[in-house]
């Protein structure tokens, strides 16, 4: 096993990989940006090496200072958490290459799937549905026209580099085409450098279910049920549930077995996640990703099992210790993101934080890097806790989140926290009853 794993991150994510390591015996080293010296990951860690200017292209993106910040610490592996450098095949590769193990998946196995055109190809070839759509990337304008007409309207025009729901556009009518082709490649070419787009028929009331999986390098994969994150505001989730409100047992045993088996026979090392759109009782996949997701608590609250330490333990050569039957499936999970954001305009409310008290009791987690003095910084992503409740069924679990949130205080700054408290008394959400569009739709009303 590691005796020393370098957290390239930041924030409550890199406090969740330390934990892991801190339990299993392994020191830690954080690394961080000036904007980030009085960080909890900073203070909990064994050791840590600033690596540079507040922008994340200068400190948490920048390879070379990650790199030395391991060797001059004498680090054994590298846990990239979650966005920054986690999905990024070149820096996978040069971890490898300087001699540390790179604690996810293998930069091959990132390649396919970053390349959203390449990952549908290959898990279609697996055997799992897609949406229907382009057979890979567009052309040009006439293309575009031309595979709507065959798919038929609405379509999506979606970036083959996509993440975080950027170069997305859909064209209603053949009158709305040009228009969403060139948005979606130049927001496509802005956010990743990369223009290529591809077509989906847009589905109109679809879930957003997702698959848990693990593999390991000796062929064994498991699943760990799905989650339900259909509650998004512009492609983003900010409620996610275990298991989903809108699959039967049968449904569900269905999609775990189907996506573990294209894990295993992908030879996939690591967690990841096999992401479908679910709309009249048929899976369509959408993506995959090749790393922890932030929501993966949930999922661990149902099955009791610590996902890091198991994606720690596979990265080291380990076989999986558990086989799909031992994972056992125990109650209701949902995870509620709090972001440092004005409750209804959204905008970014960085600052100091005055007066911090985070829920407790009988099954309620808090994921988060703040305390009580701590300025959050403009730089970075607004996410700022995550609250997770586990109840023995979705009516305790409801029941306990909304106590939850009453006891949660965030002070000295605006925080999401009034929106979760108003979304979870919602009829709709208490019944279940929603899809992918149904937050959209319910903030216009407010
Ligand atoms: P990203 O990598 O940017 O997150 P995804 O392909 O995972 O992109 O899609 C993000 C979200 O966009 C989905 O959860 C869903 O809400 C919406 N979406 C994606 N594809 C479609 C589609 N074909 N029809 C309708 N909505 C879609």
């Amino acid at each position: 096993m590691f005796e020393k794993v370098l957290i390239a991150n930041r924030g409550e994510i890199a406090l969740r990989s330390h934990r892991a390591c801190r339990e299993m015996g392994i020191r830690t080293v954080a690394v961080h940006s000036t904007a980030d010296a009085d960080a909890m990951h900073v203070r909990l860690a064994d050791e840590s090496v600033c690596i540079g200017p507040p922008p994340s292209k200068d400190s948490y993106l920048n390879i070379p200072a990650i790199l030395s910040a391991a060797a001059i610490t004498g680090a054994d592996a590298i846990h990239p958490g979650i966005g920054f450098m986690s999905e990024n095949a070149v820096f996978a590769e040069m971890v490898e290459q300087h001699g540390f193990a790179f604690i996810g998946p293998t930069p091959e196995h990132i390649r396919i799937m970053g390349d959203k055109v390449t990952a549908k190809q290959t898990v279609k070839g697996l055997g799992l549905p897609t949406v229907p759509g382009s057979d890979g990337a567009l052309a040009n304008l006439d293309d575009a026209k031309k595979n709507a007409d065959s798919i038929g309207y609405p379509v999506l025009i979606k970036a083959a580099a996509g993440g975080g729901g950027k170069g997305m556009k859909v064209a209603r009518s053949a009158a709305e085409i040009e228009e969403a082709y060139s948005l979606a490649r130049n927001e496509a070419r802005a956010a990743f450098g990369n223009d290529e787009v591809y077509m989906e028929k847009y589905l109109e009331k679809p879930r957003h279910i997702e698959v848990q999986l693990l593999g390991d390098t000796y062929g064994n994969a498991v699943h760990f049920g799905e989650r339900d994150c259909s509650i998004q505001r512009r492609h983003q989730k900010v409620i996610e549930e275990a298991p989903s409100p809108g699959l039967n047992a049968s449904k569900r045993a269905e999609i775990g077995a189907l996506a573990a088996d294209v894990i295993r026979r992908l030879g996939y090392r690591g967690v990841g996640t096999i992401e479908f759109l679910y709309e009249n009782g048929e899976f369509y996949f959408i993506e995959m990703n090749t790393r922890l997701q932030i929501e993966h608590t949930i999922s661990e609250m149902i099955t009791g099992i610590d996902l890091v330490r198991e994606q720690i333990r596979v990265a080291a050569g380990l076989p999986l210790s558990y086989k799909q039957d031992e994972i056992e499936f125990s109650g209701h999970a949902i995870e509620c993101r709090i972001n440092a954001e004005n409750p209804e305009t959204f905008v970014p409310s960085p600052g100091k934080i005055v007066g911090y008290h985070p829920p407790g009791g009988l099954d309620v987690r808090v994921d988060s890097a703040l305390y009580d003095g701590y300025r959050v910084p403009p730089h970075y992503d607004s996410m700022i806790a995550k609250l997770v409740v586990r109840g023995n069924n979705r009516n305790e679990c409801l029941l306990r989140l909304r106590r939850a949130l009453e006891e949660f205080v965030i002070g000295g700054i605006d925080t999401t926290l009034p929106l979760h408290r108003r979304l979870i008394s919602d009829s709709d959400f208490i019944n279940g009853d929603y899809d992918i569009h149904w937050l959209e739709k319910w903030l216009e009303r407010k």
